[in-house]
């Protein structure tokens, strides 16, 4: 069951974080999981659960323990499927990828689902398509277009979870139900799990940060976003959504942030008909524009001419019916004059290709600062990214961007921002270049940390708590309701073998 041999790069994540492991094991089926965990029992061994180790939280990374791959549980259960006017699931094992799923969809023969009349879609894209779905899922990922769409969670309409003891649960959306803040489950082999949530509630803003929590919750929602802590997700039903008909991609350069908060401001407060169009609003500062200039050579992205008096630049995704009409883009055109920046420094594009380079620049940000890293690691090893997660409430936008901008300043540190800035959630990603750096960084992030939560934020959004953010998750929400989600954790799984020390310690 478990092999010995593990190839090196299943003890890492996206984190670059290296841990260690006794055994690896690639079961195929749930039953196989089942027999995997049970083997790891008897071994007396903790388990690390891995779906594609794209996670930056350290989640996957095993922690001298035994490794369940899921990499290779990745078929298609059962196929796209009706189950009523305008519903429509496909049921995949958890180690399918992101972009298998995407491959899958485009190559379904529409005419031979019923009723469908459009392309459809998996929408939460974490920009990492070779995420799988069980950690998209384990995680709670969302990504650009979660801004018209939401996270994971609103797209699964069900799952099969393994518990440490090998007992399944089928968890159905709109079947399970808490009452208050008490619950009872009874596992697919007849046994019974009751107990109590915490006293917290998940905050409004975008959140992926521990246990999601609220009175009467639905109880596949407590597996959603629990990080591998209380089961392991072995099949997932999706729900999937008609395809926009088109879709622009529009980038708008500015030289001044304010002009870009401000128009952040204004799109968000077009009428709901425009609101129902705008797929994503994402954001990128000079630092991320820089990066994406010096890596040109490399990615053959070239921004557009006039780009190096940018400093700011803001994507649009607008998924509308009738391009042609042309109106989104007048509409680009008068806010942009508005907040004083000039309609002439856009980049559109609106055919595949486009798009597909679109999504390309978006993605280079992360990619390069992930291999600035890898270099800057040979000389201090233990030296990671310093990416921050945060999310706040709309009214509080133009002063979480002061205070990253005043503090990274301050402290003379080299930085990079972009992201999901119409959610309020916009990462930056501190580039220490020495241990001092990010002892530095990690300071400043601990403090923006917690004014974000006296605003009403969440200290991690999309990426998790992982291993790496435990002191965030704590600053969140306290030492008393970490106990609490310590307890809720030992209900499905007594012995704490399931990723031990993800979320919080498994011990005080
Ligand atoms: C360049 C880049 C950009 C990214 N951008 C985004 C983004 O925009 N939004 C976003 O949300 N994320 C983003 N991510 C992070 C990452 O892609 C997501 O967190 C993703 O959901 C992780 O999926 P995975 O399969 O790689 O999971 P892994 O990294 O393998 O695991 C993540 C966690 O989930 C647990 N887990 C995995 N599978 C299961 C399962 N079947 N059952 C129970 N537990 C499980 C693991 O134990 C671990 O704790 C990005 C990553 C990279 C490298």
């Amino acid at each position: 069951m478990f092999t010995t041999n593990i190839p090196a790069d299943f003890l890492h994540d996206e984190s670059r974080r290296i841990g260690s492991a006794a055994g690896i094991a690639f079961p195929k089926s749930t039953a196989d999981v089942q027999a995997a965990l049970q083997s790891a029992h008897m071994q007396g061994s903790s388990v690390t659960v891995q779906g594609a180790r794209t996670g930056i939280a350290g989640g996957a990374v095993p922690d001298n323990d035994l490794i369940i791959s899921l990499a290779r549980m990745n078929h298609i259960i059962s196929p796209v499927a009706v189950t009523k006017v305008g519903e429509y699931t496909i049921t995949v094992q958890p180690g399918l990828l992101l972009s298998e799923l995407q491959d899958h969809l485009k190559n379904v023969d529409i005419s031979s689902v019923p009723l469908s009349t459009s392309p459809l879609i998996f929408p939460p894209d974490p920009t990492e398509a070779s995420a799988s779905i069980g950690g998209m899922t384990a995680c709670n990922a969302s990504g650009a277009c979660s801004f018209a769409y939401g996270a994971t969670r609103k797209h699964i309409k069900g799952i099969t979870v393994i518990l440490a003891n090998g007992d399944s649960l089928t968890l159905k959306r709109g079947e399970n139900f808490a009452t208050g803040r008490t619950f009872e489950i009874i596992t697919d082999q007849g046994n019974e799990i009751t107990g109590k949530l915490p006293q917290y509630n998940a905050p409004t803003v975008k959140s992926a940060a521990g246990y999601w929590i609220k009175p009467d919750m639905e109880l596949i929602d407590l597996f959603i976003g629990s990080e591998g802590t209380l089961g392991i997700i072995t099949e997932i039903e999706l729900a999937l959504t008609p395809a926009p008909a088109e879709l622009t991609g529009i980038i708008c350069f500015f030289s001044r942030e304010s002009q870009t908060v401000d128009f952040v401001n204004q799109l968000r407060t077009q009428s709901s008909e425009v609101a129902a169009q705008l797929n994503a609003i994402e954001y990128f500062n000079e630092g991320a524009l820089n990066l994406i200039h010096a890596s040109a050579p490399k990615t053959g992205l070239l921004l557009p001419k006039g780009s190096q008096n940018w400093k700011n630049a803001i994507y649009i995704e607008w998924a509308q019916s009738n391009s042609l009409s042309g109106e989104h883009l007048i509409l680009v055109s008068q806010l942009m004059q508005s907040c004083g920046a000039s309609a002439d420094d856009t980049w559109l594009a609106s055919d595949a290709p486009g798009l597909k380079r679109m999504k390309a620049f978006r993605h280079a940000v992360p990619e390069q600062v992930n291999s600035i890293i890898s270099e800057r690691k040979r000389k201090y090893p233990e030296l990671t990214k310093l990416g921050t997660d945060l999310s706040v409430p709309d009214s509080q936008l133009q002063a979480v961007m002061n205070l990253y901008h005043t503090g990274l300043q301050a402290a003379s540190l080299e930085y990079v921002i972009f992201g999901h800035i119409g959610d309020n959630h916009v990462h930056v990603n501190i580039i220490p270049r020495n241990m001092e750096e990010y002892a530095t960084g990690k300071a400043l992030y601990t403090q923006w940390a917690k004014q974000v939560v006296e605003w009403g934020g969440s200290v991690s959004a999309e990426h998790g708590i992982g291993t790496l953010k435990k002191e965030l998750l704590a600053v969140m929400y306290g030492n008393e309701q970490i106990q609490a989600m310590r307890e809720l954790k030992a209900l499905f799984d007594p012995s704490f073998m399931l990723n031990p020390n993800r979320l919080f310690e498994a011990e005080i």
